[in-house]
């Protein structure tokens, strides 16, 4: 996005990737830059599955109420939050997670199936990554959403699919970073030329069919008038010649 951005001096207002690009931090900048996130995030396709919706021991399962901030346990016990953390990316952006624990798992019929923990249940939340997956799942799940999650398969991954194995380009030929980017520089541009060869060459293929087509549209116009006007020509003199017959029988 910045590359774009360094490129034509504006963001995109929308924003297609994959799942690996559905962080928090990417969700952030494409809200701070006004770009429209349809990019998944992991588990968005799971979540659609019947599985998971039933899992009622899932921490995206659990009821949340806002107002007074707690979850419920799937036996009815609140979790209330008992801290806050933060983790630092790679990158140095730093996601504020909210703890909450059960006030006591003792003597729980469910806790088997609920944790393994020795002690109450502890869990971790991202308030801030669930408000951006809650707009994405929407954006993802809308009429345009679908479109996109049609299109993205089809517009990259074939690109992918050409340069790895097709063009078997699985590793850069140089070392260092100016000249690795010679290196993919070079073959974007002769894999674009190739490209826009077959497109031009498609294109001239198609001229030539249609005009093809036309010829024989209008050679087969033309046989067909002919044979008409004989038939007709036939059709008369035989007409003439049964009046004759006629008036001389008369
Ligand atoms: S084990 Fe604890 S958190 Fe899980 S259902 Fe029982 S009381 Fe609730």
């Amino acid at each position: 996005m910045k590359g774009f951005c360094e490129r034509y001096g504006f963001y995109p207002n929308k924003g297609v990737a994959d799942s690996g690009y559905g962080s928090e931090e990417n969700y952030e900048f494409m809200e701070e830059n006004r770009i429209e996130p349809f990019v998944k995030y992991n588990y968005f396709h799971k979540e659609e599955k019947k599985a998971f919706k039933n899992n009622a021991f899932l921490a995206q399962n659990l009821y949340y109420n806002q107002k007074e901030d707690y979850f419920v346990c799937p036996i009815g016990q609140h979790m209330k939050k008992v801290g806050d953390t933060t983790r630092t990316t790679d990158s140095g952006y730093v996601s504020k997670i909210s703890i909450y624990q059960a006030e006591n798992c003792n003597g729980c019929p469910l806790r088997c199936l609920c944790h393994k923990s020795k002690t109450n249940r502890r869990m971790e939340v991202n308030h801030n990554l669930n408000r951006h997956k809650q707009k994405v799942r929407e954006l993802l799940t809308s009429p345009e959403g679908l479109f996109h999650r049609s299109q993205r398969p089809i517009e990259p991954e074939a690109v992918f699919g050409q340069t790895k194995y097709d063009k078997a380009y699985i590793r850069f030929r140089h070392v260092g970073g100016e000249k690795v980017k010679a290196d993919f520089a070079l073959f974007a541009t002769a894999f674009n030329i190739g490209k826009l060869y077959r497109r031009i060459n498609k294109r001239i293929e198609k001229e030539q069919e249609n005009q093809q087509n036309d010829k024989k549209w209008l050679l087969n116009t033309f046989i067909a008038i002919v044979i008409f006007l004989s038939f007709q020509k036939t059709k008369n003199r035989v007409t003439s010649n049964q009046n004759l017959t006629l008036y001389s029988a008369a």
